[in-house]
């Protein structure tokens, strides 16, 4: 395989190809070496693995994926990749490309189909317009992946992996870690990529809970969530009746039930307030 980490190269490559960069897709390709190793090694990319990618680009990350794994399945969204894709990959027979939107394919179907017999994680640079989206589908839909390895926006970075209950906290914050470990692993400049983009980045691992935090209603408990962060500034009473639609007494009463002050702001809540609160909700409904 050409040396893909070159620019020359890639572009020699696109042209041939006749490929223009597309913004909208998010379509920034690593160009510096020592990353994409990395993120295979640390993510789980070994023997005895097969290992999901989200957007391949050009392939770089895929090729570091298809010499440590027993298999590789790459998901790309934009179909003008698939030609040359086929073109540097070519030599990896453990890898099969799907030309599809991340967002639409059952991965747990997926999993099952391409997986039998082998444990699975995820590996990725994602596209910065749609990180929380893909990260929150890949953890919401309970996959039976032992983790998530990936490439974010460095701000991306420090919100998923924040700890509730701390300034940087919201409520993707608290769906991290309630599904997950989450852990920055190392940040890598603007420069590393091909067109440069105008923010850093930062790989982080989330590793997949065997058990998640005992809470009941888990649809409930997100929906409470997501409600009082968007009224992370106000006191918490104010954000539960409010976002909620319950009365103020009521919301009062769940929040002494549960052991907080009613002035505390939402985003100083850790993950046993947060499910306590949850629990104190749905006993405050059943009567
Ligand atoms: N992995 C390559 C690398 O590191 O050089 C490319 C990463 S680039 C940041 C993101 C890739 O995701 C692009 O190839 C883009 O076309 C693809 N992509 C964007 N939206 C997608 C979606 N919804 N589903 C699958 N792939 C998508």
């Amino acid at each position: 395989m050409d040396n893909l980490y070159d620019p020359a190269v890639i572009k020699s490559l696109l042209s041939r190809h006749g490929f223009t960069f597309s913004k909208r897709l998010g379509q920034n390709f690593l160009i510096n070496p020592s990353v994409c190793p990395k993120i295979a090694e640390l993510g789980n990319a070994k023997k005895g693995f097969g290992i999901i990618e989200i957007g391949p680009g050009i392939g770089v990350l895929t090729n570091e994926l298809c010499l440590r794994a027993e298999k590789v399945v790459a998901i790309e969204l934009d179909e003008r990749l698939l030609p040359i894709l086929s073109e540097t990959l070519s030599e990896h027979k453990n890898l099969k490309i799907i030309s599809a939107d991340v967002m639409k394919v059952d991965l747990k179907k997926l999993i099952a189909e391409e997986f039998s017999g082998l444990s699975t994680a995820v590996c990725a640079n994602l596209p910065y317009y749609i990180t929380s989206p893909i990260v929150m589908k890949l953890l919401e839909d309970r996959l039976p992946i032992t983790s998530v390895t990936t490439m974010v926006q460095k701000e991306a970075a420090e919100r998923l992996c924040a700890k509730p209950g701390t300034r940087e906290a919201g409520a993707v914050t608290v769906a991290v870690d309630f599904y997950s470990k989450a852990e920055r692993l190392f940040d890598v400049s603007r420069s590393s990529f091909m067109p440069s983009p105008q923010v850093d980045s930062t790989v982080i691992k989330l590793d997949i809970r065997e058990r998640t935090p005992e809470v009941g209603d888990e649809k409930l408990f997100f929906s409470i969530v997501r409600g009082i962060f968007t009224m992370r500034r106000k006191t918490l009473l104010n954000a539960l009746s409010g976002s909620m639609g319950i009365e103020k007494s009521a919301a009062a009463e769940i929040i002494s039930a549960a052991g907080i002050s009613p002035d505390c702001r939402p985003e100083r809540l850790d993950m046993k307030n947060l499910t306590d609160l949850c629990e104190k909700y749905s006993d405050y409904f059943k009567g």
